[in-house]
């Protein structure tokens, strides 16, 4: 995986690596409210399931197509009413690229802009890692294992394994289909199954330009999509739109709802505080740089002067920097405005 993570582009690690944190390794799902489940232990983004008399709703689906049909085979584990509604929460691969998996009938919901962000952004990346990347990594671990007289070595064993973990991850992603969502929607769609209701919501763009909330409106119980990464840094991605001042907004406007559980696109669930600290993160990272810019220092200064470990944080830690970067071109840069939340 380390290896893996090195020589990918930090797209292709979002779209398949980023794993649940402190994933329960024994169980594979748990049940946050009644008849309404998470996943655990899967790659990819946080996937939740509804169960209703009238057939389930799968929030995302998982990394892969393999990790699609995975979380179908879960589901179909805890009820064996069908798999009727699948909500996308936003474009990234890892919330999406499973969903080859799924029953060919389900009906896909998402944001509008998403299967245009799908074609501009994925398809390509997943084209190219299929014809070329993916094969030439190959071929290169091919001719490193061939040079290795040792056959029992652990160096070569190593290089084996990570062989056999890319050839099999190429098998996967070349069964990647994406299927045009059912129903689309700009601000918000609402809908109802048996007695559950189900809310879904655009506040505008944040972590992405089409990311959208999941309301359990029967539960008080909320999907964010990658709105929160629990516990580590999240992905900040200039070019899928990103925009930190209506992130913020939109998560202390969240976190003034009834609200009992957040299900974070990844990391742990939470209480609705978990929408908070990310707020804060995101606040107290800005008010650091903008001391730090007013006191004169460039923005490779700042980099360097703002210590990861002064954020109670695991995970993506590469996205640090960026993080940094995004904040400063987008909140600081905007002047004092910025800081009236
Ligand atoms: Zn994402």
């Amino acid at each position: 995986m380390k290896i893996r993570i090195t020589l990918f582009s930090f797209i292709i690690i979002i779209l398949l690596f980023t794993k649940l944190s402190n994933a329960q390794e024994n169980s594979e799902y748990i049940e946050v409210s009644d008849n309404l489940y998470l996943i655990t232990n899967i790659s990819g983004g946080n996937v939740a399931f509804l169960v209703t008399r009238k057939g389930i709703v799968v929030v995302d689906a998982g990394s892969t197509p393999s990790n699609g049909q995975k979380i179908c085979s879960i589901i179909t584990s805890v009820s064996n009413k069908p798999i009727k509604f699948l909500i996308l929460t936003h474009f990234h691969g890892d919330h999406i690229n499973g969903i080859a998996g799924f029953p060919q009938d389900v009906i896909i919901i998402a944001h509008k802009d998403l299967a245009k962000n799908n074609e501009i952004y994925n398809k390509k990346n997943i084209d190219n890692y299929i014809s070329n990347i993916l094969p030439g990594h190959l071929v290169n671990l091919k001719l490193q294992m061939g040079e290795i007289k040792d056959k029992n070595s652990k160096e070569y064993l190593a290089l084996k394994k990570d062989f056999d973990n890319n050839y099999e991850y190429l098998e996967d992603i070349k069964n990647i289909k994406f299927r045009n969502p059912d129903i689309t929607f700009e601000d918000y769609y609402r809908f109802k199954i048996a007695d559950e209701r189900i809310m879904l919501e655009y506040t505008g763009p944040g972590h992405s330009s089409d990311n959208v909330v999941v309301k359990f409106s029967n539960h008080n119980v909320i999907h964010t999509g990658d709105l929160v990464f629990k516990g580590m840094v999240p992905y900040l991605i200039i070019d899928h739109g990103v925009d930190v001042h209506n992130w913020i907004k939109t998560l202390d406007d969240l976190f003034k709802e009834n609200i009992l559980t957040v299900i974070p696109g990844h990391g742990e669930i939470g209480g609705k505080i978990i929408l908070k600290e990310q707020s804060d993160y995101f606040k107290s990272l800005s008010k650091k740089i903008e001391i730090l810019k007013n006191s004169g220092l460039s923005l490779v200064e700042i980099k360097e002067k703002i210590d990861i470990n002064d954020f109670d944080m695991k995970g993506n830690e590469n996205q640090f920097p960026i993080n940094i970067e995004v904040i400063y071109t987008q909140l600081v840069g905007k002047g004092a405005e910025w800081w009236e939340f």
